[in-house]
């Protein structure tokens, strides 16, 4: 655009959160070209799936085409079906949900509590009461861990086995993560796991299940490849879907699983460094994780009271002074429940995810974020917050 302040043209754009490559992933990617796997199947695809158990101790890991992919295989695994309702956390990314639709079953929100962001137990109790006694129990509940936090699993666990519901844990934001020392995405029935461009680590686009039995990821590998019956002609009793990731990109996979304890290390002294420079700046305040909790601090994020910030800033006001000079923010994600496409399901709210909302900012958080973008970075905070 013409009128686009020309200083932020010759400013290179800081992302939110940007692809960042080890060393090894070329060299993986050359070998599947070199060896002609370039399929949905090959020794990168099971060699990635290995290195995701042994670093989340998942007894099984599916590798498939997206974490969504992952999420509606998941929902497909518990016989979620037209009609049935599925208690769904309502802060988070829409991808969290939409698979729910996908089976025509109904989405039922619960809002969030104020110490971890995610699903509050209390309303997710009074949710699965009250649709029990309204004659429908919920057949999954499907929990998020946002922006790497983890969920309190031991009141969420206790909850969903007091009411025999099973769980799916959608650690898209969260690998790295954990509760009292166990992997976020191992504590439910299934966990899922996102490899998408701007998550912790990617693979350009991919996502795993995460299994607890051989028979469930025999089944999700088998409904991730068009539901093939063992025949030599094609042969089919089940819908199928073609889930399955690519060699090529389990390839680049496989660089990233030897780097990404040190884009978790990374991740976390970025956080830190913004906590340790505003946690005192007027009206701003930081998330951080509970004792026992690690939190991967996939985004850094921040709350902003207009009320009491340095001159009434407001997250949106902040945001446009970081875009007007190429610096990507973002607000935190609206409710699904505020959703125009989501406002006709049942929700259970409380408030908190709305206000979340209204005052969160998500700030670059890329590992591969260079010295001088930290400094243009903190040049505008420092002026608008301190
Ligand atoms: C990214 C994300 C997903 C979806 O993962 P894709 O691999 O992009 O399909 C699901 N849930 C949450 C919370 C996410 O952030």
């Amino acid at each position: 655009m013409s009128d686009k302040n020309s200083a932020s043209e010759n400013l290179s754009k800081v992302w939110l959160s940007s692809p960042h490559m080890g060393k090894m992933e070329q060299k993986f990617v050359r070998e599947a070209f070199e060896t002609n796997w370039i399929a949905p199947l090959g020794p990168f695809v099971n060699r990635f799936e290995e290195d995701l158990q042994e670093y989340t101790g998942s007894p099984h890991a599916v590798a498939l085409s997206s974490g969504t992919a992952a999420l509606h295989l998941a929902l497909i695994l518990l016989g979620v079906d037209i009609g049935d309702e599925v208690i769904c956390s309502s802060f988070t990314f829409s991808a969290s949900c939409n698979p729910i639709v996908y089976q025509k079953a109904i989405p039922v929100f619960v809002d969030s509590e104020s110490r971890t962001w995610n699903m509050s137990p209390l309303l997710l109790e009074k949710a699965i009461r009250d649709r029990i006694s309204a004659g429908k129990k919920p057949k999954a509940i499907v929990l998020v861990h946002l922006y790497g936090m983890p969920a309190q699993m031991d009141k969420i666990m206790a909850i969903a086995d007091q009411y025999e519901i099973p769980v799916i844990e959608d650690a898209a934001e969260a690998l790295g993560s954990s509760f009292g020392g166990k992997a976020l995405g191992t504590f439910g029935r299934y966990g899922i796991l996102s490899f998408n461009g701007n998550k912790i680590i990617t693979t350009s686009g991919g996502g795993a299940l995460l299994c607890p039995d051989e028979l469930s990821a025999q089944k999700a590998r088998f409904l991730a490849t068009q539901a093939r019956d063992p025949a030599p002609h094609y042969q089919h009793s089940e819908i199928g879907y073609n889930y399955r990731l690519s060699n090529v990109c389990a390839a680049i996979g496989c660089g990233q699983m030897m780097v990404l304890p040190k884009r978790v290390q990374k991740r976390r002294a970025i956080f830190r460094y913004y906590k340790k420079r505003y946690r005192n700046a007027p009206g701003v305040k930081f998330l951080t994780e509970p004792a026992g909790s690690v939190c991967n601090q996939w985004l850094t994020t921040i709350l902003i009271d207009p009320s009491k910030s340095k001159n009434g800033i407001d997250r949106e006001q902040l945001r446009l002074a970081l875009d007007a000079v190429n610096i990507e923010a973002r607000p935190l994600w609206k409710p699904m429940h505020l959703q125009p496409i989501f406002q006709q399901y049942p929700a259970y709210t409380n408030g908190i995810s709305e206000h979340l909302f209204e005052q969160g900012l998500c700030l670059p958080s890329g590992s591969n974020m260079h010295p001088n973008d930290m400094e243009r970075i903190t040049t505008i905070l420092d002026g608008l917050l301190l």
